[in-house]
C-alpha cells in the first residue's frame, strides 16, 4: 500500500499535469486524476491538500464511475436547495470513513448522503450505517434505481429500522 503524498498528477479528462504547490484544483471530484510517478489512478484529499493513492480509500473503495460521480454531484447540488445548510463536502472523511457528500445543517444536524451504485451486502450496509449513528451523524442511502444494488435477492431484502 502506498502512503506517500502526491503533488503532482495528470488530470486525464485535461491532459494536463497539476501541480498542487502552485495552486489547488477546482471541482477535483469531476476529474480522474493519475499519479504523475506510478501513473496509477490518484484522489484529491481537500482536507490535506494532496493527491492520494487508492490504498489509502477505505476497504470498500471502488474505482468512482460516471453514474457514481452524478449521483454525488446531484445531492451536493441538490440537498442544499431545501435545507439550510452551514457546511457541505464531498469526499468527508471521519474515521476510516468516507461520505460521499456530508452537510451540516444550521440547527447542528449532521447529515452523510452515501450515494450506492455499485452492490453493497446488507452486512456492510448496517456496519456503515452504525458508524454513522455512533458520530450522531444522519445517513441517507443513496441506491441506483437498477435494482442490482443490495446484492441478495430481492425477496431476501428486509427492512431494517434504525434508532438514532
Ligand atoms: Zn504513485
Amino acid at each position: 500500500m502506498e502512503d506517500k503524498e502526491v503533488l503532482i498528477a495528470l488530470n486525464v479528462e485535461l491532459n494536463q499535469i497539476f501541480n498542487l504547490r502552485y495552486r489547488r484544483p477546482k471541482n477535483p471530484h469531476k476529474y480522474t486524476w493519475l499519479c504523475n510517478i506510478c501513473k496509477k489512478q490518484v484522489y484529491y484529499n481537500e482536507n490535506e491538500n494532496c493527491f492520494k493513492h487508492r490504498g489509502l480509500k477505505p476497504d470498500d473503495f471502488e474505482p468512482e464511475t460516471v453514474e457514481h460521480k452524478r449521483m454525488k454531484e446531484y445531492w451536493y447540488n441538490t440537498f442544499p436547495l431545501v435545507n439550510p445548510i452551514i457546511l457541505r463536502q464531498m469526499e468527508y472523511r471521519f474515521g476510516d470513513q468516507i461520505a460521499d457528500v456530508y452537510f451540516e445543517l444550521r440547527d447542528g444536524i449532521k447529515v452523510a448522503i452515501e450515494c450506492q451504485n455499485s452492490p453493497i451486502t446488507k452486512k456492510k450496509l448496517i456496519n456503515r450505517t452504525k458508524k454513522y449513528a455512533e458520530k450522531d451523524i444522519y445517513v441517507l442511502w443513496i441506491f441506483n434505481g437498477s435494482g442490482t444494488c443490495v446484492s441478495e435477492e430481492k425477496n431476501h431484502l428486509t427492512w431494517i429500522k434504525f434508532e438514532f
